[in-house]
């Protein structure tokens, strides 16, 4: 039964060693199950033939039938290309290709009638078809009106130049269909199928591919994805207990002098109750004595840095060393300053380790490291260099996660023989459905309350017409004592470019600003380590009234005073960015304000991301939402875990039945956790299979 599915593609009648060779290429077909997991992303009625009068607009497919005449080559030999007209009784409509030329003109003859298909573009005010898909029009196949759903299945350039647009892959999966017959097997437990109400895998397979009525595609559609993402919950959740019964890890068992002293002592403030919950968990991995891979969840402002203080107190009071990694100079700076702040009176030296530390600084660092006498190395990925051999690391802190690569990150801690716990702390929150998937072998914490006294950050958007009203709002906030920030996007292709952009606007603000009245501090990425912390530190003592900058503040800089928050071009900004900015002010006591904005046109979705900007502040709100504006693509890891690659869920649209089959997933395995009940067999046994190939991924450590 299995065999059949497991057969070389090249054994597909119609599919040659060259037509076997793109379909692997272009889309990873190797096997025959390749191709029938291989699914439509769009069904057209095939029966139903339009006529060129018809054919309005550029995002629908069409089916035409009518001749090809007027074949034209034009241009010279670099850049030629072969126009026609295709005419029906209705009306001509033009056909251009760009590759396949030969073909074109040796095989379209002017009095054979066509069925042409395809989606038209609109060229000089007019549509006309590129690459449409043609074929010899003939009575006998053209089928039964209102019978014929036809799958739609993304092709490539390649695989089109060798027949294989959608209408060849549909016909070669016509011919799978036939050659496979009865080898398809169900790969769900039958209890399960009836406790849903499922269609059978085999039924689900010939209707995705073949459906016979529109309302089987969904019925199909949802045993697909129902299967794919119970699989994918099932093996997350089991290489998740793998990961932990292998990964012993240190234990921290005592809470020792140093917690204690700066808990009684140096706390500049009550911690929140989720703040002291989050510890709570975290204490407890420590103790297991298994490896901690832990996220920690907050939104901006929630606290962070504080609870990686303690916990870093906690691995010190145990007799280990700790680190941060963090993702850019600024933010290493940051967390060294504030970390050097809050540990004054407690005796504990802590080191900065960036790429621009001094060969002397650095040498000395290394040998505290090696030697032990160094207990916290706060750093960027230079932590993660060669050099930087730890005497006994026992807890790494990663922030702003999702700017390592995993490998990255493993590097850390290699050389150690027992891995250190981590802890993974992110800017903004993660969606729920990424985090069970992307994050899902890390145990997540949550800080889900912010310090009291916050005001909400009021946030405004404000076309360009309104920058009078705007600067005159700016004064009377410096008037009161506040600072501001301007921060500029990265707009251009060019770093220059940028720059440029960033300068202008500097200057124009020096000018409505003038000294000395007005003073203003400039931060950009190509400016000298030196030079950075010169103005930053200007900006920080409350020297500067403004400080001018690209995204580098980005993350993590907290200067309480700051209370405006200027965002130019904000129509250019991600969602997360967006609220990453805007986390940089509402840290004081003062009501902060965050402006966006923008230039007069905006597309959809540059408009939407403003309304929710305006509209919310709750981060996890704005993580949803970004993730239903962009897709996942973005998040980095994403794309290396393999972890997204669905084959026909969707981790936006399909959130609900995510969480669905976690559960039943959690479920069965709590019951059954070897899956050795009879019914849950075939589970086993898909499992195996999906394991084998995939074997770790998305392991952390
Ligand atoms: P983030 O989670 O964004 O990293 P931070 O750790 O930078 O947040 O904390 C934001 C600000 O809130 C800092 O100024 C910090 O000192 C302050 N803060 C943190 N926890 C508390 C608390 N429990 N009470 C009052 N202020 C707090
Ligand atoms: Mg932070």
């Amino acid at each position: 039964m299995k065999a059949i599915l497991d057969t070389p593609i090249t054994y597909l009648k119609g599919v040659g060693p060259k037509k076997a060779e793109v379909l692997q290429k272009e889309i990873g077909v190797k096997r025959f199950e390749d191709l029938l997991y291989y699914f439509p992303f769009r069904y057209v009625d095939k029966s139903r033939i339009f006529s060129v009068k018809e054919v309005n607009n550029d995002s629908t497919y069409f089916q035409l039938k009518g001749k090809i005449t007027n074949l034209t080559a034009v241009g010279d030999k670099r850049t030629r290309y072969i126009t026609a007209k295709f005419t029906d009784q209705t009306g001509s409509i033009d056909l251009v290709w760009f590759r396949g030329l030969k073909w074109v003109k040796e095989n379209i003859k002017p009095a054979t009638e066509y069925l042409i298909f395809g989606k038209p573009s609109i060229y000089k005010n007019s549509f006309n078809f590129a690459h449409p898909e043609i074929e010899v029009f003939s009575d006998k196949e053209n089928p039964v009106e209102g019978q014929s759903l036809e799958g739609i299945y993304s092709s490539t350039e390649k695989l089109k130049n060798f027949g294989l647009g959608s209408r060849g892959i549909s016909k070669i999966m016509k011919q799978l269909m036939l050659q496979i017959g009865d080898g398809i097997s169900e790969n769900l437990p039958s209890y399960l199928i009836s406790s849903f109400g499922l269609m059978s895998e085999k039924s689900a397979l010939q209707n995705i591919h073949f459906p016979k009525k529109t309302s089987l595609i969904e019925k199909a559609q949802t045993r697909l994805k129902f299967d794919e993402l119970f699989y994918l919950q099932m093996q997350i959740i089991l290489n998740k207990k793998i990961t932990k019964r292998k990964s012993s890890g240190f234990i921290f068992e005592t809470v020792g002098k140093y917690f204690n002293e700066f808990y009684k002592n140096h706390l500049p403030f009550e911690l929140t109750d989720a703040q002291k919950r989050v510890i709570k968990e975290i204490r407890f991995d420590l103790k297991s004595g298994k490896q901690m891979n832990r996220l920690l969840q907050g939104d901006v402002g929630s606290g962070k840095t504080i609870v990686a203080l303690m916990i870093i107190l906690i691995a010190i009071d145990n007799g280990f060393q700790a680190c941060i990694m963090a993702p850019t100079e600024i933010l290493a700076n940051q967390h060294y300053n504030s970390i050097s702040n809050l540990l004054k009176g407690l005796n504990l030296e802590v080191a900065l380790l960036t790429g621009s530390s001094k060969k002397k600084e650095r040498d000395i660092i290394h040998s505290g490291i090696q030697s032990g006498s160094l207990k916290i190395l706060i750093g960027t990925h230079a932590l993660v260099e060669d050099t930087v051999k730890f005497k006994n690391l026992g807890l790494a802190i990663i922030d702003e996660q999702h700017r390592f690569g995993v490998a990255q990150r493993a590097k850390l801690w290699k050389k150690n023989l027992i891995p250190p716990h981590v802890l993974v702390m992110t800017a903004t929150p993660i969606p729920r459905t990424l985090a069970m998937t992307v994050y899902g072998n890390l145990d997540v914490s949550i800080i889900d309350e912010l310090p009291p006294g916050r005001k909400a950050v009021k946030t405004i958007h404000f076309f360009e017409s309104k920058r009078l009203r705007v600067l005159g709002f700016i004064k009377e906030q410096i008037k009161l004592g506040r600072q501001i920030y301007i921060v500029y996007p990265l707009i251009r292709e060019s770093e220059k470019l940028d720059l440029k952009n960033l300068m202008d606007g500097f200057a124009n603000i020096q000018q409505d600003f003038p000294p000395p009245e007005y003073l203003v501090s400039v931060l950009h990425g190509k400016m000298k380590t030196d030079e950075k912390d010169y103005e930053m530190k200007r900006f920080v003592e409350g020297k500067t009234n403004i400080l001018v900058s690209t995204t580098v503040i980005e993350v993590g800089v907290d200067i309480p005073n700051a209370s405006v928050m200027i965002i130019e071009n904000a129509e250019r900004f991600g969602l997360s960015q967006l609220h990453q900015l805007r986390g940089r002010v509402g840290r004081g006591a003062d009501q902060s304000y965050c402006i966006l904005m923008s230039g007069p046109k905006l597309s959809n979705e540059g408009r939407k991301r403003l309304e929710v900007m305006v509209s919310t502040n709750d981060g996890f709100m704005i993580a949803e939402e970004d993730l239903k504006l962009r897709g996942p693509g973005d998040l980095q890891g994403t794309r290396q875990s393999g972890l997204l690659d669905f084959k026909i869920a969707s981790i936006t649209k399909d959130s609900e039945l995510m969480f669905k089959t976690r559960k039943l997933a959690e479920a069965i395995l709590e019951k059954d956790p070897q899956l050795t009940d009879e019914q849950n067999i075939i589970i086993r046994q898909q499992i195996q299979k999906k394991f084998n190939k995939n074997a770790n991924w998305g392991i952390i450590s």
